[in-house]
């Protein structure tokens, strides 16, 4: 662990300027959820995950929720109470939980021949074992969720798009067996894996793929930020995002002009068709990053019409699956001005703001800021990703 393993360790830490967690998941463990008024951390980011969190999620905003309408012009004046923006997705590890309702002609529920056949075609490999999969919980249109979402969403004016993402590392757990699940620890929100062995199954990329754009779409159309999820998929993470801009690149100026002049000829409406709807969100951030340094710089392209943004936690990204010094490279190669930091916890108060503190002093040293400038410059960055300009 980084815990106070570095020069600054001593330092008076500026809880006042305002630290801002990008991504968490207290709704985990609900019972953690009273002690985030009094937490040192300003606001934590809420993500949602899978069926069970979804109206937890939505619990915690109104709860805890910002109520203000111009919360980016006074993120001073908030309340003890407004301590959350609640985000709202579906994570890939529960990818294989949802069906392309397309591909079974809109159905609602499926029946048990059409169960096993999902998940026949989305689990890597294939499963030949019908009880396995029948014991799997019963799928749910993709088309049903995306619904909820945007409801959540219109709901929620602040919240945005998260979990989302690609991951080819996981597998699923097994189903429960009925004499571990009548032990399991009630204080945790089902769903998670909570120990359980793992199948050799994973989701196919492809379904994974298919759940992803959905979301990501969904977060264009509503001009929402996305917190996303890549473990060992680098290259078709961002294959996949970049299918959301394909066609609105950014291009150079001289290009524009003569774009501009072409546009004009064909007549336009009085912005000049500025206004039109973007397909892909303005905002990204690749949390708990686990790519290199290297693979940082696609996203860093001045073609890229999307602003993204990278994060780190001490969680993830300094638990010694990956050595110290290719994180530190990672988080040099960031703009300054698009680093994030998060806890990535399941359980909200002392203990993420433990984990706060120690991923930005690790920042701060990286980037050879005073934990006053940087504590400053993560609030403004923060800002940035959740409010946009
Ligand atoms: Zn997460």
């Amino acid at each position: 662990m980084a815990e106070n393993n570095n020069n600054d360790g001593d330092e008076p830490f500026p809880w006042h300027l305002g630290v801002f967690d990008a991504h968490c998941h207290p709704t985990d463990t609900m019972s953690t959820l009273s002690s985030i008024p009094s937490m040192k951390a300003k606001i934590l980011t809420i993500m949602a995950t899978r069926a069970q969190d979804q109206h937890l999620v939505v619990q915690a905003a109104s709860k805890l929720g910002i109520q203000s309408s111009d919360a980016a012009a006074s993120l001073e004046s908030l309340s003890k109470e407004e301590r959350v923006v609640p985000c709202f997705g579906w994570h890939p590890w529960f990818s294989h939980q949802m069906y392309d309702s397309a591909a079974y002609a809109d159905k609602e529920t499926l029946n048990d021949e059409d169960k096993i056949a999902h998940y026949q075609s989305v689990l890597d490999p294939r499963s030949e074992d019908r009880d396995f999969c029948l014991a799997l919980p019963d799928p749910r249109p993709l088309s049903q969720f995306l619904e909820q979402t945007r409801r959540h969403l219109e709901q929620h004016p602040l919240a945005l798009v998260g979990e989302v993402g690609l991951d080819k590392s996981f597998k699923i757990p097994e189903a429960w067996m009925p004499e571990h699940q009548e032990q399991r620890d009630d204080s945790l929100t089902p769903g998670g894996r909570e120990g359980r062995r793992l199948s050799p199954y994973r989701v196919s990329i492809e379904h994974q793929k298919v759940v992803l754009l959905a979301q990501l779409r969904l977060a264009g159309k509503m001009q929402r930020a996305v917190s996303v999820h890549g473990v060992q998929a680098s290259g078709v993470l961002f294959e996949t995002l970049r299918e959301t801009w394909k066609g609105h690149e950014k291009v150079g100026k001289r290009k524009q002009k003569k774009m501009q002049e072409n546009e004009k000829h064909v007549g336009t409406d009085e912005n000049g068709g500025a206004k039109s709807p973007k397909p892909y969100p303005p905002r990204i951030c690749l949390h708990s990053y686990s790519g290199s340094a290297q693979q940082l710089s696609q996203y860093y392209q001045q073609s890229i019409p999307v602003d993204v943004f990278v994060s780190f936690s001490t969680a993830i990204n300094f638990s010694g699956s990956r050595p110290p010094d290719a994180v530190e490279e990672a988080i040099k190669a960031v703009p300054d001005g698009n680093v994030l930091v998060e806890s990535d916890l399941h359980i909200a108060g002392e203990h993420m703001d433990r984990h706060l503190e120690d991923i930005v002093r690790v920042v701060c040293r990286v980037k050879g800021w005073s934990l006053d400038d940087g504590v400053r410059q993560l609030g403004q960055n923060w800002k940035r990703f959740v409010f946009g300009a």
